[in-house]
């Protein structure tokens, strides 16, 4: 395998050791930073997540409350729950877990969340903020993968980057993201796919960021060879999980690849706890 592992945990551990002492001080200057999260009946992913931010906030110091809240929970009561915690001074962050129970609509809870307290960058104004080219609090899974770019050393300016998956939280804020870095950004999705034309653009990607949720959606061989290979998929087949991506075949032509899991997984949760840290800031500002 001549592909270097980007591995996210060391990375994420770096950044979380940065991040301990800012939660001290912010505690010095009378701030105590608590995440309140929302989550709406059972899901096996997203107790998984729940159980990674615990951990995570553990780590540096942040308060964890999770909200669980009964299956049957419609749209109107979940909009009540996201007011009080907006309305809350000692709440400091607000997430709410995606999936949600079919019938409810995530996109005006989104929208409800107080801008200064969207850990998770999905709020219409940190949407937008980002598109204007000067992010707040961006898609923590988004900002993940800059990170693993970045860790490369390589430079963005003019590079061909292919995104496959054109997702709120991850195709689209890391285009925007890499737009800010002036490469040259092809976003790919299902669309792509059905004229024939994945591969295409995969081969194109000096840079490929991969965030679909399918295994084996972009086979080893289309990988350009040198490529800096960024896997975001989590997919269970069998007792394994696998990413989106052939791992082997990539791996042979790759310059760098992402494990998984290891790899994005790690830096999803970092920059969570950086964006709670960075809110609390915004909201004594
Ligand atoms: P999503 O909202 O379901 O989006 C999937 C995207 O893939 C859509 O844009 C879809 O396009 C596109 N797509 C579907 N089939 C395709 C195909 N055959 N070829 C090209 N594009 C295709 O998913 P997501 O939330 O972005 O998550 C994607 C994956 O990343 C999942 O496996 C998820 O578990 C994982 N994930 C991991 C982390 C982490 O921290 N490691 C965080 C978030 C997500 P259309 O909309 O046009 O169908």
């Amino acid at each position: 395998m001549p592909a270097q592992l980007l591995k996210g945990g060391p990375i994420a551990a770096a950044i979380k050791e940065q991040l301990g002492p800012q939660v001290q001080e912010l505690r010095s200057q009378g701030v105590a930073l608590a995440l309140a999260a929302v989550q709406v009946g059972e899901n096996p992913a997203s107790a998984v997540y729940v159980r990674q931010q615990q951990k995570g906030c553990e780590e540096v110091g942040i308060a964890y409350h999770l909200h669980q809240l009964p299956a049957d929970t419609d749209q109107p009561a979940l909009a009540a729950c996201l007011q009080r915690l907006n309305a809350d001074p000692a709440v400091t962050g607000v997430i709410l877990q995606l999936p949600l129970p079919g019938g409810v609509n995530p996109r005006p809870l989104q929208a409800l969340i107080a801008p200064a307290k969207d850990v998770e960058g999905v709020s219409p104004a940190n949407l937008g903020w980002l598109t204007y080219g000067t992010p707040r609090l961006a898609p923590c899974t988004a900002l993940g993968v800059m990170e693993l770019i970045a860790s490369t050393g390589v430079d963005l300016y003019g590079k061909s980057v292919t995104v496959v998956g054109h997702s709120e939280i991850v195709g689209k804020p890391v285009a925007l993201l890499l737009l800010d870095k002036f490469a040259t950004v092809s976003i790919c999705h299902v669309g792509t796919a059905e004229r024939g034309e994945l591969a295409d653009y995969v081969r194109r990607g000096e840079i490929l960021v991969v965030a679909v949720g399918k295994p084996a959606v972009v086979r080893g061989d289309w990988v350009r060879p040198g490529a800096i290979v960024v896997d975001v998929g989590i997919n269970r087949v069998g007792e394994k999980i696998v990413g989106d991506v052939e791992f082997e075949p990539a791996a042979e032509r790759a310059a760098f690849i992402t494990p998984v899991p290891g790899g994005v997984g790690p830096l999803t949760v970092a920059m969570l706890l950086r964006n709670t840290v960075a809110a609390a800031r915004l909201q004594q500002a």
